[in-house]
């Protein structure tokens, strides 16, 4: 009887302990599939960031090549341009009657114009005006068109003289009367 009550003791203990490592391999196989779980989820992550980065890289070298195209076709289109203003400057330039169409152009009404309104109807040598005595008003290059061809749009390289000052001023004289 006591090596039987002993059999039956050893067995609950061995079972005890049996219990006991299947629980412990069991908190063994739960931590180690929690890691391999983490570890994937971590190079899932990785593999994300990657994916991300390489869209963004891509993305900025269609960005660069975008704007190289654009560059590119805005330079083109600048030298077509260019061409076509040094054909019709040419063609002003070789025409008769150059200076009249300068004189008619749009341009020069609205700074002639311009050049009225800033600096009054009355000649900057004489002090004559249409009103009072009579006279033709130019609009008088100072430095003249044909030597500073860059200043011919400058407003501030205008003066109003009459038609004598500016007859008698001569091409040579770029005097600033006003
Ligand atoms: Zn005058």
């Amino acid at each position: 009887m006591p090596s039987l009550l002993f059999r039956m003791l050893t067995s609950v203990v061995r079972g005890v302990r049996s219990f006991g490592s299947y629980e412990s391999t069991k908190n063994q196989v739960d931590t180690e599939e929690i890691a391999r779980e983490a570890e994937s989820l971590q190079s899932e992550r990785e593999v994300k960031a990657a994916e991300w980065r390489e869209e963004c890289f891509q993305a900025s070298i269609r960005r660069q090549i975008d704007l190289q195209n654009r560059k590119e076709a805005e330079e083109r289109r600048l030298s077509e341009l260019a061409l076509i203003q040094q054909a019709a400057n040419a063609a002003t330039e070789n025409s008769p009657d150059s200076g009249d169409i300068f004189y008619r152009s749009a341009r020069w009404r609205s700074l002639r114009y311009e050049a009225f309104r800033r600096y009054g109807r009355r000649c900057s040598l004489c002090g004559r005006t249409p009103n009072d005595n009579g006279v033709v008003l130019h609009v008088d290059h100072i430095k003249p068109r044909s030597r500073n061809p860059e200043l011919q749009w400058e407003i501030d390289n205008l003066q109003i003289l009459c038609e004598d000052c500016n007859l008698g001023k001569g091409a040579k004289d770029s005097t600033r009367w006003r």
